[in-house]
């Protein structure tokens, strides 16, 4: 049989029930019973025939429903966009991921069920905490009993795959008296996620980013920030215990149990190229579809492998559905470039080296057409592997389990 590339999709959701204080996604609040569930599915419908071609050629290997909170979505609208994304590719991969991201205040076992019965086979559900100040401070609507029964509701619903996200390194209180999460606290609240039996488990630490709530109260000096060292050990401790529980610790952020680490985000951390629908989305296509229209002189062309296009849509809903229910040949993009060869090898390296098994840097250099090891980056090698916080072997590079808290520094001085 011929092969065919991979590719991925994304589906943009952009509805919350409350905007999160720490959170800077393309999310907006609106109660269920407002949001339009089926116009956004036809705009998102719309988009794909624009788009379908380059999916015609290649194999589909996951679909991912983002947000803002996709488990709002009626579950009849997104089968909708998830079957017409199916059909319009080449060819499904046999172990085609479908995953929907949910909060625990929009999953049920109903719900779920509802989710399996039109193809999805992976929920992810924004669990966070395990202590109910800590998840009113993070703004979330569930309590501790909320996030843990959303797990069991998932699981009891058949669905084969279920991920719980976490958050560390959050600090309550005031700033004068702040109360930070203890390494012990995250490690137990990790295990008692473990326990409930589910496939995949994401950590985050928290980060503070500009243009939010938290953002704006941390300019002020008003929000009660973890310190580095508390945060660093608490990546370990919950290092430890969940591979204690059997879930392997194979990127930055991300535990699986063996056969179960999210191949969605396997493709983004690999290079794979995306294609993403709905508002605010990004896709990333290698030899983009000259139909597709791209209007900056920059993005124009496709010559050879190197070529990559990256693009996003328009931010606002309402003016993504606008434009989407217009018609015509124009696709609702607000910005697109041209990636070039070492702009994409860095973003290799960025998300390669988060990987436990690193990154294969020659063959990822060899495929882009630009060189491996120019001197300078041969001479920050060097330097990084006598401090301990790489490993080169044959064509690969790693970041040790002992330097991942360091991962994003090293990369950068990789470019
Ligand atoms: S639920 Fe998720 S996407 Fe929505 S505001 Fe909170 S963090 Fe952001």
């Amino acid at each position: 049989m011929k092969t065919m590339e991979p590719i991925t999709v994304y589906v943009h959701f952009p509805w919350c029930l409350k905007k999160c204080p720490y959170c800077d996604f393309v999310s907006f609040a609106k109660a269920r019973e407002a949001i339009d569930h089926r116009g956004y599915a036809d705009a998102v419908l719309a988009e794909l025939r624009k788009r379908e071609e380059v999916l015609g050629e290649r194999e589909l290997r996951s679909i991912f429903f983002g947000g803002g909170t996709p488990s709002l979505w009626e579950p009849d609208e997104m089968g909708r966009v998830l079957s017409a994304v199916t059909a319009a590719a080449g060819r499904r991969s046999p172990d085609l991921e479908v995953t929907v991201e949910c909060n625990p205040t929009s999953l049920d076992e109903q719900r779920a069920r509802a989710f399996r019965a039109i193809g999805v086979n992976r929920l992810s559900v924004g669990v966070q905490g395990l202590d109910v100040e800590r998840l009113r401070f993070l703004g979330r609507l569930h309590d501790p009993d909320g996030g843990l029964g959303a797990l069991s509701a998932a699981l009891r619903s058949g669905m084969p795959r279920v991920s719980g996200d976490l958050i560390y390194g959050v600090a309550v209180g005031t700033v004068e008296a702040a109360r930070e999460q203890r390494p012990e606290q995250a490690a137990a609240e990790a295990r008692a996620v473990a326990s409930t039996g589910v496939t995949h488990i994401s950590a985050y630490s928290l980060t503070v980013e500009p243009g939010t709530s938290f953002g704006e109260l941390a300019r002020r000096g008003r929000l009660p920030l973890a310190g580095d060292d508390g945060v660093a050990d608490t990546f370990f401790a919950i290092d430890e215990a969940l591979e204690a529980e059997g879930l392997a610790h194979y990127e930055v952020s991300n535990y699986a149990r063996p056969g179960d680490e999210a191949r969605h985000n396997l493709g983004y951390w690999q290079g794979i190229d995306y294609i993403g629908l709905g508002c605010a989305a990004y896709g990333t296509v290698s030899r983009p579809d000259p139909r597709w229209g791209l209007r900056s002189a920059g993005a124009e062309g496709h010559d050879g492998e190197a070529s990559a296009v990256r693009y996003r849509n328009i931010v606002s809903p309402e003016r993504y559905m606008a434009a989407m229910a217009e018609g015509g040949e124009a696709i609702a993009v607000e910005s697109e470039e041209r990636l070039a060869p070492e702009t994409r090898l860095s973003e290799r390296i960025m998300l390669g080296l988060r990987l436990r098994e690193g990154l294969d840097l020659e063959a990822a250099a060899a495929a882009l057409g630009v060189p491996a090891w120019p001197p300078s980056r041969r001479r920050a090698a060097e330097r990084l592997e006598r401090a301990g916080r790489l490993e080169v072997a044959g064509g690969r590079v790693r970041v040790p389990r002992a330097a991942w808290v360091f991962a994003d520094g090293i990369a950068a001085d990789l470019f």
